[in-house]
């Protein structure tokens, strides 16, 4: 099959991926074959390929937001079946024993795995997963408009829960990629309101159409103080920014994997009770209830879609944030010659 891998971390300017011929494997037990049909560009395959995390197996196979069909099943997996659609997100397993995984926060497993990371991912015409932490997909949706779900989605819908923001509370957004313009979604669904803070003329016209109510730059003061705020943008210094835009008590999410480093601030922007926290990972119950949210509040992400080939330019346009929506790639798999059950073949760009 063909994939493509990541050897070295390089920036992307210098084109980090690179296709490679790699055998197809073969799913263990509990495990699932998976032919992809599209794969999300995420900020963090990003920081990989960059070197802003560190490479923890070479070569990889980025991409942790896999759309796909099983295409085999491995010993004792009872589901899914080969021919249904499932999506990969970024945890791809965790031990279920440690006291984390026991709390229902198997997304701080110790020992948990990262597709895409720890494991390869979907940048390949295939690629395994465990059974379990595979998400069911209906069977209708096309695969690029579901790929920005399954981390964009899913880990702003957990960003989103952790902020506390209620219905008629004022949510700030800063940044404004993939990820939140899905939360703005979500927030406008659940009855909350939305200021975005972006530089990008291009993402503040696209935040207003999607219902924010006020947009302006990271820097700016909002009219009005914000009940909670979720930070995309990898830059440690806007958390003072929204700190100070925020009331007492509100909460800063950080809900990126990687940020530049926070500069010293003054303790006034915490003090009142205000809180800042990270956002690591998401469990299945997150994407579970965040599938479900997507498909009753007609959540659907505007997508710069790529075949694969142009995975390197997709990477840089992102790096520029001149990705529109979210990005994600096409993944052509013909090479086992079997038939795809893709419902969309016919009529669209469907691999
Ligand atoms: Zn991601
Ligand atoms: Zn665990």
């Amino acid at each position: 099959m063909r994939a493509l891998i990541l050897r070295e971390q390089k920036p992307v300017e210098e084109g980090p991926l690179s296709f490679a011929s790699l055998s197809v494997p073969k799913p263990g037990p509990g495990q699932i074959l998976v032919r992809v049909h599209a794969c999300g560009v995420c900020h963090t395959d990003l920081h990989i390929a960059e070197g802003d995390l560190p490479l923890r197996k070479s070569p990889v196979v980025l991409g942790h937001q896999v759309v796909g069909e099983v295409a085999e099943t491995g010993p004792g997996v009872a589901k899914p079946k080969e021919g249904e659609r499932v999506g990969l997100f970024w945890l791809a397993w965790a031990c279920g024993q440690c006291p984390f995984c026991r709390r229902g926060q198997e997304n701080l497993c110790p020992k948990a795995r990262f597709t895409g990371y720890t494991v390869d991912g979907g940048f390949s015409e295939y690629t395994l997963a465990f059974a379990d932490f595979a998400l069911p997909l209906p069977a209708d949706a096309p695969p690029e408009e579901e790929a920005p779900l399954l981390c964009a989605g899913i880990v702003g819908y957990r960003a989103l829960k952790l902020s506390g923001a209620q219905k008629g509370e004022i949510l700030g957004l800063y940044g404004f990629g993939a990820s939140a313009h899905l939360v703005l979604q979500a927030a406008r669904f659940l009855g909350m309101r939305a200021f975005v803070f972006t530089r990008s003329q291009a993402h503040q016209e696209q935040a207003r159409e999607l219902g924010a109510e006020w947009v302006g730059s990271p820097k700016d003061r909002p009219p009005k103080p914000l009940d909670a705020a979720i930070i995309f943008a990898p830059a440690g210094w806007i958390v003072p920014e929204a700190l100070s835009s925020t009331r007492p008590g509100g909460t800063v999410v950080l809900a990126g994997i990687h940020m530049t480093p926070i500069p010293g601030m003054p303790y006034r922007l915490l003090w009142e009770e205000r809180v800042v926290r990270s956002v690591a990972n998401a469990t299945r119950a997150d994407g579970e209830e965040f599938l479900r949210l997507a498909k009753e509040a007609g959540i659907r992400p505007e997508v710069q879609a790529f075949p694969w080939e142009e995975a390197n330019k997709a990477l840089l346009l992102l790096k520029r944030a001149e990705i529109r929506g979210a990005a994600v790639l096409r993944i052509a798999a013909d090479s086992l010659g079997t038939e795809s059950s893709c419902p969309s073949r016919k009529e669209r760009a469907c691999p």
